[in-house]
């Protein structure tokens, strides 16, 4: 048996992990690397082993870190099956739509800026909309939690919730060779037990080999209760003050969370329910559609809510913008509006334009729910930038910022070596998915015979 390491080794993005046993070769996600432009660049790189040898890919959760490069491995040959949990499926294949419709729209402008420069070639992308349906179409087998889905002669993988967004897993490879039957858990990334509407993670009792994530190694989150505090209590002075509440919001899990709370504040008063609500992303609305398709995924009072017919991600005034004339409408309202839209670091997307209309506002609030990375536009604010370039307009900031700190879908250090120390029979176990400092800090304190750290196409004979 032989494990190797393709991506997010000794970094936080582009999981990727080829296992090779019983004759099969299985890849466990094809992630994207993301964050600066040098990372972004290495996407185009060799993955380390031949596309077209890879027999099945196991997609433990539809977020870009994980799918992202499925489309180029479908390019670059692969013709096998991609198995995942119908949540992930549905999910994966909105994700990565939307990121050949970027990819095609970079290519296009860096095309056109180089033709500029006298250049005749038009820059490719790294995969476009085509290639894109092509790996789609090799999504096969669909999921369920805890049914073991055989792979080959004495081989078989099965999915376990992972907790961290609909429809994420961790998943345990059994195999047997000559006469030896080995397990392998992949962790994919570990939710936090606090999550409102998804189940806890829950991991399979035993596995010979975990490989890990280890993104909050280092770190323990602030309890959620806090934050759903923090979050009312910024809407509410907001609107005091006569102005609008902006959150730049992630599509996938994050927006539906601050609408479930939004909901909340709604049914227990603590918000009014006149409250105007824009979800201004067709991809969260998207992605909000599909939670409803999935009560399986869902914690089972959520569930019991949408049987009732009180639907948990929705507020009295909702108001879904999918188009462009919809969304720039938004722009004149002056104050009483919370507008959710994306991208959740403001580096694309809507969210430019309502922080271009608000950011200036005393009366305003923009609140940061999620993580912002260094160079980002929402890391600039939240560093108390006093001046941002928005959209190429140099804008003050005036509003109140908020960073609200308690909403992570990761779990934080107690929570991983609580769900590492849930597993028995342990061997040895893989750190991958962190920064090396979180690696190092989780390293430390886990409980294994054999822990490590592999580099970027390491392999282990295992
Ligand atoms: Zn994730
Ligand atoms: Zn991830």
């Amino acid at each position: 048996m032989k494990l190797s390491f393709h991506g997010a080794d000794r970094d936080v993005t582009g999981s990727c992990h080829l296992l090779e046993v019983a004759g099969k070769r299985i890849l466990v996600d094809c992630g994207m690397l993301q964050g600066s432009r040098e990372l972004a660049e290495q996407n185009a790189e060799e993955f380390g082993f031949d596309a077209r040898s890879i027999d099945v890919v196991l997609l433990t959760h539809a977020h870009l870190d994980h799918c992202g490069r499925l489309p180029l491995l479908a390019k670059r040959g692969f013709r096998g099956e991609i198995v995942a949990t119908s949540a992930t499926q549905e999910l994966a294949r909105l994700v990565m739509l939307d990121a050949a419709h970027l990819q095609e729209e970079e290519a296009r402008r860096a095309s056109l800026h180089t033709r500029r420069r006298g250049a005749t070639a038009p820059i490719e992308p790294l995969y476009s909309v085509p290639d894109t349906l092509n790996a789609l179409g090799l999504f096969g087998r669909a999921a369920s939690y805890g049914a073991s889905i055989p792979l080959g002669p004495g081989i078989a993988a099965t999915f376990y919730d992972a907790g961290h967004i609909l429809g994420s897993a961790s998943i345990l490879v059994e195999a047997t060779e000559g006469g030896t039957t080995r397990t392998v858990l992949f962790s994919g990334d570990i939710g936090n037990a606090g999550r409102p509407l998804l189940r806890p993670p829950t991991p399979p009792s035993a596995a010979d080999f975990v490989v890990m994530e280890s993104t909050y190694g280092d770190r323990l989150h602030r309890p959620m209760q806090g934050s759903i505090g923090e979050l009312y209590g910024a809407i509410g002075d907001t609107f005091a003050r006569g102005g609008n509440v902006i959150i730049p919001t992630f599509a996938l899990e994050r927006a539906q969370e601050i609408l479930f709370f939004l909901h909340r504040g709604v049914a227990t008063s603590k918000l009014s329910a006149s409250v105007q609500v824009f979800l201004d992303s067709p991809m969260a609305i998207s992605a909000t559609e599909i939670f409803r398709h999935h009560p399986e995924c869902l914690a089972p009072d959520v569930t019991r809510l949408f049987a009732d017919g009180d639907d948990p991600l929705r507020v009295p005034n909702l108001h879904l913008t999918r188009e462009s004339a919809d969304s720039m409408a938004i722009n004149r309202i002056a104050g009483g509006a919370i507008v959710m839209a994306g991208s959740g670091m403001a580096t694309g997307g809507r969210i430019r334009h309502h922080l271009r209309h608000n950011l200036w506002r005393t009366a305003c609030s923009v609140v940061f729910v999620g993580y912002a990375s260094a160079g980002t536009l929402a890391r600039r604010i939240i560093d108390g930038a006093r001046l941002v370039n928005v959209l190429g307009d140099e804008v003050p900031v005036k509003a109140r910022i908020y960073t609200i700190n308690g909403f992570s879908a990761h779990a934080d250090q107690r929570e991983l070596l609580d769900w590492h120390g849930s597993i028995g029979g342990n061997k040895a176990t893989f750190i991958v998915h962190g920064e090396p400092v979180a690696m190092q800090a989780l390293a430390s304190r886990l409980k294994s015979p054999r822990i490590e750290l592999p580099q970027l196409h390491e392999t282990f004979d295992l």
